[in-house]
């Protein structure tokens, strides 16, 4: 680990002038950041702890959304009576990710800015764009089973790793950002995040010197939740594939319905194709394989990953039922 200097920020002001020094950053829970630092794929010379900063709560909007402050512990979240009754969806995600303590440590907004868990980002003996710029994707022809099929480039094909985030997407959440100059800006989370195109080391729209404050939640949906993960173990693991559903029905018809999916691309994938072939038809098993289809229609698979394009199908197909059934027993 290269050497570097630590203070513990007290005001955000504070916080924000201390992190425009040359080589400075934030740091939270630590629970991403400290790896990257220890394998020196990340090597500030300045931390500035945020973690402390009066940026924890969890306040009722007069439009009837939640914001959730971005220091908030991914585990206060999750319990939150609020959360967990009007947005079952997000608390689904917070618990299927990491482990207790690890939810314990890391926060909202650090949760947002985790980096791809593609091991030949972690591992500096080869190329990989996002680490190196310009030194080639080893996953393109290594073994990428856990790789991108949507949205993928050849500079990179790396999934994003939040299962929070795929909520927060079929939410339509907001992300709340503050700069230098004290000015505040909200971005859509389908915004906040890049698809790699020919700068995959460039994942979101944050900007230098920028803090996430908070994540805002719109009030919430009608309709049935539901976060379904698939992973190679039970627990304290990435998804291979996860879906956000969020379906509203009438009758036998599904009236409206939004999906996101997880651990298929560069940035939680919200399936306007999905959402589209399941609006105005039957709540029925045929019509959500017909979703699956669209869904995956223009899914690239690189060997090793392959199986992941009917894994999405199947799991989409699964969720979407769940989620109906959640929905008919609260009508
Ligand atoms: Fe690097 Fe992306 Fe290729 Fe992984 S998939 S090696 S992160 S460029």
């Amino acid at each position: 680990m290269k050497p570097f200097t630590y203070e513990r920020a007290t005001d955000v002001r504070g916080a924000l002038a201390a992190v425009s020094r040359p080589g400075a950053t934030f740091i939270s829970g630590g629970t991403n950041l400290l790896d990257l630092m220890k394998l020196e794929i990340e090597q500030p010379t300045h931390l500035v702890d945020i973690s402390r900063l009066p940026l924890a709560d969890i306040e009722e909007l007069p439009d009837g959304g939640l914001r959730l402050g971005a220091q908030a512990a991914n585990s206060d979240a999750s319990a939150d009576s609020r959360v967990r009754t009007r947005y079952p969806v997000l608390t689904q995600a917070l618990v299927s990710g990491a482990s207790g303590q690890l939810r314990n440590k890391a926060s909202i907004g650090g949760n947002l800015l985790q980096r791809t868990r593609c091991p030949y980002f972690y591992y500096s003996a080869v190329g990989c764009n996002k680490r190196d710029p310009g030194s080639g994707c080893s996953a393109i022809g290594g073994f990428n089973r856990v790789h991108a099929i949507l949205g993928a480039d050849d500079a990179c094909i790396a999934t994003h790793p939040s299962d929070m985030a795929v909520a927060l997407t079929a939410l339509e959440a907001q992300i709340e950002l503050l700069d230098a100059d004290q000015s505040v800006r909200r971005v859509a989370i389908a915004d906040f995040y890049r698809l790699p195109g020919d700068t995959p080391h460039i994942e979101t729209d944050l900007r230098p010197g920028e803090m996430i404050t908070a994540v805002v939640l719109p009030p919430a949906p009608q309709g049935g939740q539901v976060y379904r993960k698939v992973r190679d173990r039970a627990s304290y693991e990435f998804a291979l594939v996860s879906v956000a559903a969020i379906v509203e029905t009438a009758g036998e018809m599904i009236s409206r319905v939004r999906v996101a999916f997880g651990g298929v691309a560069h940035k939680p994938w919200r399936s306007a194709e999905a959402e589209a072939a399941l609006t105005g038809r039957p709540a029925s098993m045929a019509t959500y394989r017909d979703a699956a289809e669209a869904a995956m229609r223009d899914a690239v698979g690189r060997g090793h990953n392959d199986f992941k394009i009917e894994l999405a199908k199947r799991t989409l197909c699964r969720t979407l039922a769940e989620a109906v059934q959640v929905e008919q027993r609260r009508v």
